[in-house]
């Protein structure tokens, strides 16, 4: 290569390169504006954004859904007795559970501490009944490993249906959240249907 055709190469790359950084900047800041940084599923924020489209396309289409609303039991006592690092880590292990047992067009957000709400697309309350109940179970079999022991957690899961319980997030979430607190009442790890 010549000498100028050198420095032209040089300035190409250059350039070459920077477009690369940008759009992996990019990238980096769109992650950071819509996941939980703690378990990588979605901020409560970009979940309910991400629900009020899946609510549209569902009037739109005539398509049921679900909403779950999961929440750790006796989680308070994990802390206390484990610490918060380990409570961290516990919330990833479960947030990772989650998504295995899920499929890749589901909706899951962090919505609260140890609250995760998930939305299962196209998903009557039969279906939705049995993959609440595989996450149950998965949940309560996964040991998660803490210094030298090995713990389990359990969930409660709680599931309302579009459009027969609600047909807006807030009244979907809200009959959600009863039917966890049904879950809740009725012994803990178990899951519990809006409604019956
Ligand atoms: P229940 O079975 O009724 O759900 O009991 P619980 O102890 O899980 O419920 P409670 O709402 O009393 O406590 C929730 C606890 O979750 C309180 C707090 O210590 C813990 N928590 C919330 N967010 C975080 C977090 O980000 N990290 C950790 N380590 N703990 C959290
Ligand atoms: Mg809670
Ligand atoms: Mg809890």
């Amino acid at each position: 290569m010549s000498e100028e055709d050198n420095e032209k190469f040089y300035i190409l790359s250059q350039q070459f390169l920077l477009g690369i950084k940008r759009a992996v900047l990019y990238q980096d800041v769109q992650e950071l504006a819509i996941t939980d940084s703690l378990t990588g599923v979605f901020n409560r924020r970009y979940y309910l954004e991400r629900f009020k489209e899946e609510l549209e396309r569902s009037k739109k289409f005539n398509y049921k859904f679900c909403c779950l609303m999961v929440d750790i039991d006796y989680f308070k006592d994990y802390n206390d007795r484990y610490g918060h690092i380990l409570g961290d880590a516990i919330l990833r292990e479960l947030a990772k559970t989650i998504q295995e047992n899920t499929r890749q067009i589901d909706l899951i957000g962090r919505y609260g501490g140890e609250e995760f709400s998930i939305i299962l697309s196209e998903t009557d309350k039969d279906a939705a009944t049995l993959a609440a109940g595989s996450i149950r179970q998965a949940v309560e079999y996964k040991p998660i490993r803490a210094y030298d022991e090995e713990l389990k957690i359990r969930v409660s899961i709680g599931i309302s249906t579009f459009p027969d319980d609600g047909q807006d997030i807030e009244t979907l979430i809200d009959r959600a959240d009863s039917a966890l607190y049904q879950a809740k009442q009725a012994g803990r790890n178990k899951v519990c249907v809006y409604g019956s």
